[in-house]
């Protein structure tokens, strides 16, 4: 099973991928990822990102296309899960190729509804293990009091750079503007199944089981 999670910073996409990831065995494909870790390596295309990331701008689609197109000649296990792509319709066509060359094809795209508010507040309020990726939150989930990953046991937790009020205002609008015609682009498809992301993770994993089926 292929799947995209979609909805905008905040809404839980990569907590959610996790999860997934271990309940299904499936390969959580997050571009974000990919590129904070071509920043950290220091590598020509992380200097050019970089900037781009910490203004919360989208990098060009080229870019993450390629790295799509890298990891999907990958093992699959359970089937990959898209977080934070596509986000262009672009990047929709794209991948619909990629997967067709493949002989694979997109099971479902999970669309996270949470209101903007709430955003906000998760994102400024996020910090996640450098090593395994657990993901925190300082009000829902904070961090283990004796200063210690409880996925993995590290010292090493994180906050995002670009997790600040002023680019969160940038990603947000590049989400309105770019990413959220997608929307309709999947439910033109028949691929669409809208969850409510507000609730507590675990509301929200049921709600996306189900919407998995
Ligand atoms: P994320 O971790 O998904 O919030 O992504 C962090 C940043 O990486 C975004 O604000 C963009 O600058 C960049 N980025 C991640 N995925 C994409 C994508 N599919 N297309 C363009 N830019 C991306």
């Amino acid at each position: 099973m292929n799947i995209i999670l979609l909805g905008p910073p905040g809404a839980g996409k990569g907590t959610q991928a996790r999860i997934l990831m271990d309940a299904r065995n499936m390969i959580q494909l997050s571009t974000g990822d990919m590129l904070r870790d071509a920043k950290e390596s220091g590598s020509e295309m992380g200097k050019i990102v970089a900037d781009v990331m910490a203004r919360g701008d989208l990098v060009t689609d080229e870019i993450v296309i390629g790295l799509i197109r890298e990891k999907l000649e990958g093992d699959k296990q359970g089937g990959f899960i898209f977080d934070g792509f596509p986000r262009t319709l672009a990047q929709a066509d794209a991948l619909g190729k990629l997967l067709a060359e493949k002989g694979e094809t997109l099971d479902a795209v999970v669309e996270m509804q949470v209101d903007d508010e709430a955003l906000v507040a998760r994102i400024t309020a996020r910090s996640t293990c450098g090593d395994c990726g657990e993901v925190y939150n300082d009000l829902t989930k904070p961090q283990p009091a004796d200063g210690k990953c409880s996925n993995c046991g590290a010292s090493n937790f994180k906050r995002r750079a670009d997790d600040n009020a002023e680019s969160l205002k940038q990603r947000l609008m590049e989400y309105y503007k770019k990413t959220s015609p997608l929307i309709g682009y999947y439910y033109a498809k028949g691929d669409l199944r809208s969850v409510n992301g507000l609730g507590e993770i675990d509301e929200v994993k049921v709600a996306i089981d189900q919407a998995l089926g």
